[in-house]
């Protein structure tokens, strides 16, 4: 699933291909795709004769305006954009299709169907579903420490289920939370409430560098993803913690372990990141990966995703 990384490339990338472009028509074939209005025939309707005036984002959300309009989109798993001629075949998957006024289509294809769009007037979209819950947008100026540990609160669940809930803070799933409590030398099974104000301090130093970094390099391509224009991200090559099982953690050399907390498969330095009393036992130590195969795995566009 892309994160905010992998979501800010693809918005970075639409703003420059989509503004200005005047949509003609809009086909939808799959329907469920269409979340708001209800009726796909009404959401092409609405959208017919606007412009597109710029891509934003929340969280793992696309907002992309439009003059009067603005259309929320989830990638959720798989769902992604790319600009096209209108003579160019349609590809299999293609679920949406913004046909511009100049000859060029924007088409959205997703092959888990997941994906999600959904129609607002501006500034509705913030106050209602899906995006009125969204917590601490963690790139945004506002997100200063103290910010990140109000938004933390008393709270005693443990740290990584509680980063990947983007009720407190927004945009980071499996891959960047491994990465940030690595960087902040945090273990993932700490409760939250037992970190003190220098680790609070450390992980939010370590969330905020890790997703720039992460930007930067166009986010991370594990799995199939790719951006609104069809490049690979390049932060794959930079993870630490994340794929790295019984590779040597580059701060002390002790290998990278792979364990499950809160169902989510978590790669950890048992060294730079010291467990929580008890949690040793729940910590499967995995027999060490052959040299070079989980890198192959992550570059190949075919590896099972890691849950
Ligand atoms: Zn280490």
């Amino acid at each position: 699933m892309p994160e905010l990384p992998e979501v800010e490339t693809v918005r970075r990338t639409l703003n420059e291909l989509i503004t200005g472009k005047t949509i003609g028509k809009v086909s939808v074939r799959l329907p469920r795709i269409i979340q708001k209005p209800d009726d796909p025939e009404a959401f092409a309707a609405l959208l017919e004769g606007r412009t597109f005036t710029g891509a934003e984002r929340r969280g793992k959300f696309l907002r992309l305006m439009l003059d009067g309009l603005v259309l929320v989109s989830h990638l959720r798993m798989e769902g992604r954009y790319g600009m096209y001629r209108e003579d160019e075949p349609v590809e299999k998957h293609t679920h949406v299709i913004f046909h511009f006024t100049d000859g060029t289509a924007l088409r959205y294809k997703d092959v888990r169907q997941f994906g999600t769009m959904h129609l607002f007037v501006p500034g509705e979209d913030l106050i209602s579903a899906p995006l009125r819950k969204l917590g601490a947008e963690p790139l945004d100026e506002a997100f200063t420490p103290d910010a990140f540990r109000a938004a933390l609160g008393k709270r005693t669940t443990k740290i990584k289920p509680l980063l990947l809930n983007q009720e407190v803070i927004v945009g980071l799933g499996n891959i960047y939370v491994d990465e940030a409590l690595h960087a902040a030398g945090v273990h993932p099974e700490r409760e939250a409430d037992t970190l003190t104000r220098a680790e609070k301090d450390r992980l939010h130093a370590a969330i905020v560098a890790t997703l720039r970094s992460a930007v930067e390099a166009g986010g991370s391509s594990i799995k199939s993803y790719v951006n609104g224009q069809g490049e690979m991200g390049m932060f794959q090559h930079k993870l630490k913690a994340y794929g790295r099982t019984g590779e040597p953690c580059g701060t002390c050399g002790s290998p990278i372990v792979k364990s499950t907390v809160g169902g989510r498969g978590t790669h950890v330095c048992l060294r730079c990141q010291k467990p929580p009393k008890g949690s040793r036992a729940k910590t499967v130590r995995e027999d060490r990966a052959p040299r070079g195969h989980a890198v192959k795995r992550r570059l190949d566009g075919t590896g099972a995703a890691d849950s």
